[in-house]
């Protein structure tokens, strides 16, 4: 990535940013809330006073029309643009297991899988297996050795799982041996590169393992991808930055870009009061807060859920702002519509409170006030700008 304007213009100085991202906070009218999304229903004192004294606005993920997964939409947030900093699906998976990912891995997907005698896949996922058997064959393959590399596969969930390859010289240039559908045959690792030659000696000696294995007698290995580390925002943005998230992904992604994951003593709020507490005292002056359970009841189609995990956050919020910010900014990382049940390409309501804002444009934070908001509408990469201008981190570009 080229040095652009920004980095140009950062400077520091000792102001403090608040990224706190409720996961999947955007929705859409429902009509069981009279028309309001369960933002607008939620009882949110703290957020809207925030919104009262600060600017709102939506921004938009990836593109327009442009579903995002969280990881993706969560480095627009961190101001990397999600098209061309792509986070693989290998890759995902291992950072999303926790896996410490070092730079030139090559992470790919697995699929637990059934083929019948005439080597056609009957059922892509094994039937989908519990957890605990995927751990079991999972363990079965720790002693495969390949010369020239290390192997890690690491258990998933039901009939997932991933494998980490490390040594040096491999590429990601392989196409997915999952063929997509069933009645068709894995595709073939083709090509004399070392990660093929590589790739196809761990299916070999997997299926011999696995053989006698029913329904789980395969695997299907896609979304090759190489850990290469992102120019952190250190460098880029000038930010100390830390990141207090309790899922494994979300800790992956922020380590990706440099960020320091923060450890919570608890798996809750006050875990992560004192994390964020912890955090700052070691000298960061950006802190990137994940909270989730409103992208999981979004998934549900749990209207009620949604409403109740913004109201916690909400109720949670005094505790991380009496720790002294200069600038905070709170937003979800894409929409999660109750009744879509998915993840969608709606624009999502972004907060700003803090430094010189054009202040009095909205009472409460809610989809309907962040769309006439003073901010407007904008890309998600341009959130990071504008944390930075609020904080006064960026130098005026030219005479
Ligand atoms: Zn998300």
């Amino acid at each position: 990535m080229h040095r652009g304007l920004i980095e140009e213009l950062v400077r520091k100085n000792d102001s403090r940013i608040l990224l706190a991202v409720i996961d999947g906070l955007g929705d859409i009218s429902i009509e069981e809330l009279g028309g309001r999304t369960p933002l607008e229903a939620a009882i949110t004192p703290e957020m809207d006073s925030l919104a009262a004294g600060g600017a709102l606005g939506v921004h938009i993920p990836v593109a327009r029309g442009i579903t995002p997964g969280s990881g993706p939409a969560h480095l627009g947030l961190f101001g990397y643009d999600p098209v061309t900093c792509q986070v693989g699906r290998g890759m995902l998976a291992a950072l999303g297991v926790g896996f410490d990912l070092k730079h030139g891995d090559l992470a790919a997907r697995i699929n637990f899988c059934t083929l019948n005698e005439d080597g056609i896949v009957t059922d892509r996922r094994a039937g989908r297996i519990s957890t605990e058997k995927c751990v079991e064959l999972v363990e079965m393959l720790a002693d495969i050795r390949i010369k020239g590399v290390e192997i890690f596969v690491i258990p998933v969930k039901q009939h997932r799982a991933c494998v980490v390859f490390r040594g040096s010289g491999l590429l990601d240039d392989l196409e997915d041996t999952d063929p997509g559908l069933a009645g068709q045959r894995p595709v073939r690792v083709t090509g004399s590169g070392k990660s093929h030659r590589i790739v196809r000696e761990f299916q070999r000696k997997t299926a011999r393992i696995l053989k006698n294995r029913n329904p789980a007698n395969f695997i299907l290995m896609r979304g090759f991808t190489l850990y290469r580390e992102f120019p952190s925002v250190e460098e880029r943005f000038g930010l100390t930055a830390a990141a207090v998230a309790l899922y494994p992904m979300y800790r992956g992604v922020a380590g990706l870009v440099g960020m320091d994951i923060m450890k919570c003593s608890s798996d809750d709020i006050p875990g992560q009061v004192k994390a964020v507490k912890k955090g700052l005292e070691s000298g960061h002056d950006f802190i990137f807060l994940h909270h989730k359970p409103a992208d999981s009841a979004g998934e549900d189609g749990n209207i009620q859920a949604k409403i109740s995990a913004i109201e916690e956050f909400d109720r949670a919020l005094p505790s991380f702002l009496d720790l002294g910010f200069d600038v905070v900014c709170i937003t979800g990382d894409h929409s999660t519509p109750c009744t879509m049940k998915l993840h969608s390409w709606h624009s999502v309501p972004v907060l700003i409170h803090g430094g010189p804002q054009r202040s009095g444009y909205s009472s409460a934070f809610s989809e309907k006030q962040a769309l006439s908001g003073a901010l407007g509408s904008f890309m998600s990469t341009e959130i990071m700008p504008l944390l930075l201008a609020s904080a006064g981190k960026l130098a005026k570009f030219g005479a």
